[in-house]
């Protein structure tokens, strides 16, 4: 049986780290993010909530601006304007999906990328992509926070990717690229998903398909990483059948309690790492 890779105790380490560099810190200021939320999607609004409490308990001001979903896009701008020049404001996150009206892409260009804790900004993803530090997309650098903490190697290993969006599946292959692994990512139009899975040392999966990936598609000792996240029956499921692939793999990470709260734990870390960096209160290690 496989070891399940705890990413809530792994998140609560991470968040207890920079609660202490926060409080070493408490006499100069208090970091803050901002997190807007358009209009009441209830998955997000849930998200932002949890965003929030963990901002709070580890010693940052967490605030939300809550805008309606009838928001037009000058004001929306117009509020990541005013984020972007107040200089008590360290990060600023603008929570996805967004209504149909808005365009993602302009919203996220808007956002000064010193600001950019989401690490979504194309002057963020450029510099990460040609290995100029800067900060990572959380759900990909939680994954990595992950492997490091299970001491898990990654350097030599073949990484299959199943995903390859610009939030999850892209970064992520970038990140285990330049932590010298050999690379595949899989996307919807890969013919036979299993060819290459089953070569996979280290199986990362975000396709957002529940159940995707069963004990035929993974090679026996493999991590698997699941990113997925779906409630279906009212219970909370991955991408990857846990029950079928846990007995066959070295390592895997469950839903949920796995990539999930190291995705939020990682906001946390970007966030205090772009606030120093921005207040020169020195490195944030
Ligand atoms: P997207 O829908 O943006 O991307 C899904 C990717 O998976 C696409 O590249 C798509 O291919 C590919 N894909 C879809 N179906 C298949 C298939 N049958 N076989 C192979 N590839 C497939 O999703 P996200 O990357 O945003 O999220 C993925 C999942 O992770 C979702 O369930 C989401 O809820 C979850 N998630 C969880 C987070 C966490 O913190 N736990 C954070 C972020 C996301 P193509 O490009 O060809 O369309």
């Amino acid at each position: 049986m496989a070891v399940v890779l705890d990413g809530k105790q792994v998140a609560a380490e991470l968040q207890d780290k920079v609660r202490r560099q926060l409080e070493r810190m408490a006499p100069k200021g208090r970091l803050k993010l901002v997190v807007v939320l358009v209009g009441d999607h209830p998955a997000s609004a849930s998200y932002v909530r949890g965003k929030q409490r963990t901002a709070e308990k580890i010693g940052l001001a967490g605030e939300v601006r809550h805008l309606p979903a009838s928001v037009t896009a000058e004001e929306l701008l117009g509020v990541i304007d005013t984020l972007n020049a107040d200089p008590d404001v360290d990060g600023i996150l603008v929570q996805l999906p967004l209504p149909a009206h808005l365009d993602e892409r302009t919203v996220i260009e808007r956002i000064a990328p010193e600001k950019d804790v989401d690490g979504f900004h194309p002057l963020n993803v450029g510099r990460n992509f040609a290995g100029v530090p800067a900060v990572w997309p959380c759900t990909p650098a939680g994954i990595m926070a992950l492997l490091e903490h299970y001491r898990l190697p990654v350097a030599g290993r073949h990484a299959v990717v199943v995903g390859r969006s610009n939030i999850v599946g892209k970064p992520m292959a970038q990140m285990l690229l330049q932590a010298d692994a050999t690379v595949t990512v899989c996307h919807s139009k890969t013919p036979d998903l299993g060819v290459h899975t089953r070569q996979a040392d280290i199986l990362v999966v975000a396709a957002g398909v529940p159940g995707l990936i069963g004990a035929e598609h993974v090679k026996p000792g493999a991590v698997v990483v699941d990113v997925g996240i779906h409630r279906v029956d009212g219970r909370l499921v991955g991408d990857v059948d846990f029950e079928a692939v846990a007995p066959v793999v070295q390592a895997i990470t469950p839903v949920p309690g796995g990539v999930g709260p190291l995705t939020v734990a990682m906001l946390m870390v970007n966030t205090v790492r772009l606030g120093f960096r921005r207040r020169g209160w020195g490195g944030d290690e």
